[in-house]
């Protein structure tokens, strides 16, 4: 009889705990958590905290005495991991009932991450919690209960906005900090910026590039300090900085970590030593775009290697674990953000273009049509390099779609030709991911050459050409543009000409349309001319000071 112990008893640990069951029933699989909780939902913990999710035992997906009746598993809770004896292949550990150490054939290590605890001057002070643990949530819950009237939210990565979100539906006045220059680092700038004055528009005090200095006591609240001085009191301070994996023991036994301290494992989830797997947060994955080797700390990449693993150790060949897109997706109060993929900060230096659409989420004519607006990076050979979303519907929708044909090699112009669901209520006849892909097309085959929205103008080397209507214009332009609506540029070639004098001509519409059509009409009479990518509305998000009158421009 095979015998597996499992460390850390959530996401990826019980996964392959699970699994390895269903693969062999005769195994003994002892899993070990060092929490009183095993099979517990970390991802529903800020709505626990917000009061969406009222009972904590919703959170709680199973208990020890499930999983032994349901699975036959072993499950040791308040048990720590202690060491691993790679050579006599055993581990140590400590429970209530003291000390012991298991032999095992097959060892698998998911313990997870912990939250960064950055050196702040008075982060130890009570009021300053993590949100990790079920213990964590019910903390924060029982502030807000009781009485908690401030927070101050430090990281505004997802984790740290879903935070904000639950204090804040929890009748809290919320402040967030963030040090890099937006909230949501991972994603543009430009489309962050809808993010913030959603949180803005929800009452949150947005710090964005501006870190904590320090942290006091004040009569038993924390006051928060910023660096410029700005000083934040608050009932309860929500530190979510980021994580690193936890790797203590992994490192003490002499398996190979990345430089940054993450375990490294091959397809099939296995370490350095062949009778140890390790999935999860722990654990670094090459990222499929940009072949970086970090950690992906999401639930689906940990649930899918615990699956993994579990085929491994008991021989079945063939399934491995592909490398993550970093697929993610988060709710900020009305609004939907997600991405797959890497940003064009990630991407560096590397060629790119860009296609971008802001559309309505389905057809015009149908009620209730909301705006989105989507970004797709792609590469010169057209692959597919990451993708971004914002909106109040079918966002998720979307980024899962081009997260599915990146992953299944399609390049981003054959997003033309994927068969979707449409009728009015959900979609349109040309989805806005089909746009995408034909934007991508046009791009790829010349038809169309786009102008970088974030990129400055140079009025030297260009004229900046709107072509949107004189109502448009007078809500908000590109100080120094000419206005020749679109449906008048054919007439007015040769005046376009002549202030362009030979600069390129910049052509802009509100999103990226009417600017095509125009384009095309320039290109046909010779003149040098490139789509501004995303149009007026995609320009005043990137560059909001080149915009003559930004308090008018267009949302
Ligand atoms: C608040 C919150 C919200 C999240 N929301 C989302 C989301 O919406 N979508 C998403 O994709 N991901 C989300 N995540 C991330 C997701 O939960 C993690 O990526 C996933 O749980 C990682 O699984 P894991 O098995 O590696 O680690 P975990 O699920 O964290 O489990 C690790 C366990 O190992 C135990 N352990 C560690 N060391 C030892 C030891 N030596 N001995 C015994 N036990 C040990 C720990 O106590 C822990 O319980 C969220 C995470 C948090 C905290």
């Amino acid at each position: 009889m095979r015998t597996v112990v499992v460390v850390g008893g959530v996401a990826g640990g019980m996964s392959t705990a699970a699994r390895l069951r269903r693969l062999d029933p005769q195994a003994r699989i002892v899993v070990v958590e060092q929490g009183a909780e095993v099979s517990f939902a970390n991802c529903g913990l800020p709505y626990f905290v917000g009061g969406e999710i009222e009972r904590r035992e919703s959170l709680l997906l199973h208990t020890p005495r499930s999983l032994a009746r349901t699975l036959g598993l072993d499950v040791r809770v308040r048990t720590e991991a202690l060491s691993i004896d790679r050579a006599a292949r055993t581990v140590t550990m400590r429970g209530p009932a003291g000390e012991e150490t298991i032999g095992y054939d097959a060892l698998v290590l998911a313990p997870g991450a912990v939250a960064v605890r950055p050196p702040i001057p008075g982060v130890d002070h009570p009021r300053v919690r993590t949100l990790r643990t079920v213990p964590d949530a019910e903390a924060l819950r029982d502030w807000v209960t009781g009485g908690a009237r401030t927070a101050v939210v430090l990281g505004a990565g997802f984790i740290g906005l879903e935070a904000v979100e639950a204090l804040s539906r929890a009748g809290l006045s919320v402040a967030l900090v963030e040090a890099a220059p937006h909230v949501l680092p991972v994603l543009d700038p430009e489309l962050a910026s809808w993010v913030r004055d959603e949180l803005r528009a929800h009452g949150v005090a947005v710090h964005e590039g501006m870190a904590a200095a320090r942290i006091e006591d004040r009569d038993g609240q924390a006051l928060v300090t910023l660096g410029d001085g700005t000083e934040l009191p608050a009932d309860l301070v929500v530190l979510s900085v980021g994580v690193r994996p936890r790797t203590e023991l992994a490192r003490a036994a002499g398996l190979e970590l990345t430089d940054a301290g993450a375990i490294v494992v091959d397809a099939q989830q296995r370490t350095s030593d062949p009778h140890i797997w390790a999935v999860g947060d722990a654990t670094a994955s090459a990222h499929a775009t940009t072949g970086a080797l970090a950690p992906v700390a999401l639930a689906t990449p940990a649930n899918r290697g615990g699956r993994v693993a579990a085929d491994s150790i008991v021989g079945r060949a063939g399934r491995h674990s592909p490398d993550p897109l970093g697929t993610a997706v988060v709710r900020v109060f009305g609004l939907t953000v997600a991405m797959t993929g890497a940003s064009r900060r990630a991407l560096g230096e590397r060629a790119l273009h860009t296609a971008r659409v802001h559309s309505g989420h389905h057809a015009g004519y149908y009620p209730g049509a909301t705006p989105m607006h989507l970004v797709l990076h792609f590469g010169p050979d057209g692959q597919i390099l990451g993708a971004q979303g914002v909106g109040q519907e079918g966002i998720d929708k979307r980024i899962d779609v081009i997260a599915t044909a990146a992953r299944a090699g399609l390049h981003a112009d054959d997003l033309v030709d994927l068969d979707l669901c449409y009728a009015p209520p959900f979609g349109s006849a040309k989805d806005p991911v089909m746009i995408l892909g034909m934007i991508a097309d046009n791009v790829l085959s010349g038809v169309l050459v786009q102008a970088d929205p974030v990129t400055p103008l140079d009025p030297e080397a260009c004229l900046v050409l709107d072509v949107r209507n004189r109502d448009e214009w007078d809500r908000g332009h590109v100080e120094g543009a000419m206005l020749v609506p679109q449906p008048e540029v054919a007439g007015a070639l040769e005046s376009i000409r002549e202030q362009a004098a030979g600069r390129l001509v910049v052509v802009h519409c509100a999103s990226g349309f009417r600017s095509y059509l125009a384009h095309r009409t320039l290109a046909g009479a010779g003149m040098p001319s490139a789509s501004l990518s995303g149009g007026f509305t995609t320009l005043s998000r990137a560059q909001p000071d080149v915009v003559a009158s930004p308090a008018l421009a267009v949302g």
